[in-house]
């Protein structure tokens, strides 16, 4: 296969790995951000295959995840208001909420869809005018620009039954709010390459700059992350950090103007809810207030009762921050599992704990 196997080449990979051994001196806390790093990072084994100095840690990068369980309660009170369908990402349906899931209401009834895009809500919506179609927006940078693409797409065609409820997460302010906590204390962070390729390399030079941490942006295959480990410890060890892009075909500097604007068009910055976190001011994206008519939450009385609870005895949150390992958690692989999640964590494909159980995390 061309393109993919260069990246997985495994006579470079070795020679990456030698010199991290040989250069690396000084104990290094590294954390990669996003899920799909995890994932990569578990898949080909490259913490087992680490200098044991180097420790990895797990971020807050999966969208599933971060969703806060609040949402996740709200989301399901508005699918059970009458004419509503959800149209929703699959991973989120099967994340366990205070008192259900979008899987037990879609069972109880509640018209809940799996989509691929924003495209198939749209669809729905024209074949569906009697009803309304609410698409749950989760997600970082990445997503949020095709997202705000169907909003407008719906006001070009007069569409007056397509909404979006936005969970929009931005991934600058989160990891300036977990370095703030002093919970977890990094050495280098690998940071997200496609929500990079969005808001640019430019948007993390607050990371070596103002917090003195070691930065650089990784792609996903095996050799991109072994080549943005490298980079980050030359910085750790020369005590120089700076910004640098390990993913130069894709990422810019500026990042990507077209998909900005697109997503500034139709959103503001906004507080979020995050999960173990709670909600953080500028750390969302909320519909502007002229495009209200498309914004699920205010269009829709949503009321859910009680308070939100986190699945007892789950860790999820910690996990996200960094501060816990899944193997930590008591449910870990006994009564928490892929087939029977307790928390989102275990839910995700990109999810810390599902990656752990996947790929041997109990190695730790
Ligand atoms: Fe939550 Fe399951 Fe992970 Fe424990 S193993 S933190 S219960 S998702």
């Amino acid at each position: 296969m061309k393109y993919v196997d260069e990246f997985r080449h495994g006579e470079t990979g070795k020679r990456l790995l030698d010199r991290i051994a040989r250069v690396s001196k000084k104990p290094a806390r590294l954390m990669e951000f996003c899920g799909g790093h995890t994932v990569a990072i578990f898949k080909y084994g490259i913490r087992q295959l680490l200098p044991p100095h180097i420790e990895m840690l797990s971020g807050p990068g999966c969208p599933v995840c971060v969703t806060a369980t609040a949402d996740l309660d709200r989301v399901i009170a508005l699918s059970q208001q009458p004419g509503v369908i959800i149209t929703s990402f699959g991973d989120l349906l099967r994340v366990p909420s205070s008192r259900s899931s979008l899987q037990q209401a879609r069972a109880e009834g509640s018209d809940i869809r799996i989509v691929y895009s924003t495209l198939d809500a749209l669809d729905i919506a024209r074949k569906n005018p009697d009803k309304k179609v609410v698409f749950i927006g989760i997600g970082f940078e990445t997503t949020a620009p095709g997202i705000a693409a169907s909003i407008i797409q719906a006001k070009k065609e007069k569409l007056k039954n397509y909404y979006v409820m936005s969970l929009h997460k931005l991934t600058p302010p989160v990891t300036r709010a977990l370095l703030d906590s002093g919970e977890t204390k990094l050495d280098g962070i690998i940071a997200p390459g496609h929500v990079s390729a969005i808001i640019g390399a430019e948007a993390w030079r607050f990371l070596p700059e103002e917090y003195g941490i070691a930065f650089a942006i990784s792609g996903f295959e095996p050799l991109d992350v072994l080549y943005c480990i490298n980079r980050l410890i030359d910085q750790i060890e020369s005590g120089q950090p700076k910004l640098e892009t390990a993913y130069s075909r894709v990422v810019r500097p500026e990042g990507n103007p077209t998909a900005l604007k697109l997503m500034y068009d139709v959103f503001d910055v906004a507080p979020s809810n995050w999960r173990g976190i709670g909600i953080m001011p500028g750390s969302g994206l909320a519909i502007k207030p002229e495009l209200a008519t498309f914004d699920a939450d205010k269009v829709f009385d949503i009321n859910v009762g009680e308070p939100a609870l986190e699945p007892a005895g789950c860790l999820c949150g910690e996990v996200i921050r960094g501060i816990t390992t899944p193997t930590e958690c008591k449910l870990f692989a006994k009564s928490c599992t892929p087939e029977h999640p307790v928390g989102p964590c275990m839910v995700s494909s990109e999810g810390t704990c599902a990656a752990y159980y996947h790929f041997g995390g109990s190695l730790d």
